[in-house]
């Protein structure tokens, strides 16, 4: 007897060979039976037709921040809806544990961190998670059997780092006593699960108060020490951020990722490459560390997003914008002054003049503020902006772009928000994705899922990518999309037996509509703990997702159901060698 027979479905299983019709049957949490359509003859105790739908694999999304909102939202909304049935978390350095007994204090400093770093609102953090947990083994049991998805965490390393050394952390050097310390938590929680090392050493990380979050201080000695550590545990990896990951690395950035993967003789992901024509030395570039890794034995792989990420600024709250050089002091002052040197000339021509530079690297993108469109206003004076483009307003008032955008945000007390037109929306940046996308060291990914919730939505880049492969540029074809989204993440994780349609396979499903499939609109909603706001966008023909065996969604309704498996390295990932 199965549990439920999916009849009909074209099935797309995730190796990239090409689509077939079949009946999919399940039972007890795997994939009981394979077989041509109409030829099962076994009892089920449901089953559908699913004739005119493609049945994929779960979907895996290699980069999330869903460490703290599975406390609050179970279903990992909107990616479960989105067709992701695996999530990756503890990513960029920071996780929730371990968090030492003898200071509770250290959770506050935690959440403060995540809420500034991951822009998580802090209250849903301190509402929305219990906080319970101490070792990184406690963590992942507290979320067991509590989770509609699988989930695999890596160990941060300003968590680790914190433990051990308390508030020197930040700023010190770790005595061999500390380190030697820092090592055996960290094998402690490779022990208990965890699926490796995540590190951020780049400069646009800073923790609650405003320092360098922990790991920044690290040098490269105690880097390699914890990619060693890495090597000698079963089925696990290393995540790491450089600040060269937003543009073009470095030498040095270049040489330390390489090493710290070749130590591990392990996979080392980093996030995100932006992939655009108008820079066309980026690319090779950034993919000179993959070809440096593999000489020294080592394997670095780029996440790279297949739509663009639909993106928020604002110049009332902490943005990418803060993040241009000089930017961050002006836009970091309390609001009245803020304002007052936001209308002075010469301020705003400094700031421009800074934008426009080199050093800006990647944040040039967001400066051309006559491309920005007006998203919510909050005051009279700016009633029927909302929609328009700030050049077309600064056209009809007479003011230079920026000088204008000031002035409406001015009305709002700063609290409008602005929406970027992406600059990279071109044939020419569409047509390097589609090549670079080809390269052996290129996954899709990079979403953030569950970080920067007000800002962005990166989270439904699974059915926005699906349905521009098959109605839209269709840079690729259906089979070799859905294996970019289920098997070739799998791979790089060695998740056993999940990313295929296969006989004994675990059965994490993905039913949808080929004529429909797609992403809505991203739209602010306020339904975090606490109220806060977060960018949310509705999928739109995903017709069921099963995790495990088990229906989670139907036709975009949570079921209630939280079949998830925290994903325990060695027990649920095999070793994937670079060596
Ligand atoms: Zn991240």
């Amino acid at each position: 007897m199965l549990d439920h027979l999916i009849k009909g479905a074209t099935v797309v299983d995730g190796t990239g060979t090409p689509s077939y019709a079949a009946d999919v049957g399940i039972r007890d949490g795997r994939i009981a039976v394979v077989a041509p359509a109409g030829t099962v003859t076994e009892e089920a105790r449901t089953s559908e037709d699913a004739t005119g739908l493609v049945l994929a694999p779960g979907f895996v999304d290699p980069h999330t921040h869903y460490d703290a909102q599975l406390f609050w939202d179970p279903y990992a909304t909107p990616s479960l809806n989105h067709g992701v049935t695996t999530v990756a978390g503890g990513n960029c350095g920071f996780t929730l544990a371990p968090l030492h007994p003898d200071r509770p204090a250290d959770a506050d400093y935690t959440r403060r961190m995540m809420s500034k770093v991951e822009g998580m609102s802090l209250v849903a953090l301190e509402e929305g998670a219990p906080w319970t947990w101490h070792s990184f083994g406690d963590y992942l049991d507290a979320l067991e059997g509590r989770i509609a998805v699988n989930a695999g965490f890596m160990v941060g390393h300003c968590a680790l780092r914190r433990y051990v050394m308390g508030a020197d952390a930040v700023g010190g050097q770790p005595t061999p006593r500390q380190m030697d310390e820092m090592l055996a938590l960290f094998h402690e929680a490779m022990d208990a699960g965890a699926w490796g090392f995540s590190t951020t050493q780049s400069t646009t990380h800073s923790d609650g108060d405003g320092q360098p979050v922990a790991s920044r201080h690290a040098g490269r000695d105690e880097l390699l020490a914890l990619s060693r550590a890495v090597a000698v545990h079963e089925g696990t990896q290393i995540e790491a951020i450089v600040a060269g990951c937003l543009d073009q690395f470095d030498d040095d950035e270049i040489e330390l990722f390489a090493a710290m993967s070749a130590a591990a003789g392990r996979p080392l992901n980093w996030n995100v490459l932006t992939i655009d024509a108008a820079v066309p030395e980026r690319v090779p570039r950034q993919l000179a560390a993959a070809e440096r890794a593999r000489e020294a034995g080592g394997r670095v792989v780029a996440l790279t997003m297949p739509i663009l990420t639909p993106m928020n600024m604002s110049l009332g709250t902490f943005c990418a914008l803060n993040l241009i050089p000089g930017w961050g002091e002006i836009l970091g002052l309390p609001v009245p002054e803020r304002l007052e040197k936001l209308r002075d000339p010469d301020v705003r021509a400094e700031l421009l003049r800074r934008a426009g530079s080199k050093e800006a690297g990647v944040f040039r993108r967001l400066t051309d503020f006559g491309r920005y469109v007006i998203g919510d206003t909050y005051s009279p004076e700016n009633e029927g902006l909302t929609g328009r483009v700030v050049r077309d307003i600064a056209a009809e008032r007479g003011l230079e772009p920026f000088a204008c955008m000031v002035e409406i945000c001015a009305n709002d007390r700063l609290r409008t928000v602005l929406w970027p037109m992406p600059t990279d929306n071109d044939p020419a940046s569409w047509a390097l994705r589609a090549e670079t996308w080809q390269h052996e060291d290129v996954l899709l990914g990079g979403s953030d899922a569950g970080a920067h919730l007000d800002r962005m939505c990166g989270a439904p880049y699974t059915t926005r990518f699906l349905g521009d492969c098959l109605r839209g540029r269709k840079l690729v074809g259906l089979e070799q999309a859905v294996k970019m989204l289920t098997d070739d993440p799998a791979q790089l994780f060695g998740l056993r037996e999940r990313g295929r349609i296969e006989e004994g396979w675990h059965a994490d499903l993905v039913l949808f509509d080929p004529e429909r499939i797609d992403a809505g609109k991203a739209t602010l909603v306020h339904d975090l703990p606490g109220n806060s706001p977060r960018l949310d966008s509705r999928p739109i023909g995903i017709t069921a997702v099963w995790v495990n065996g088990v229906e989670t969604i139907r036709e975009d309704v949570v079921t209630g159901a939280v079949p998830g498996t925290v994903l325990r390295s060695g027990r649920d990932t095999r070793t994937v060698s670079t060596k």
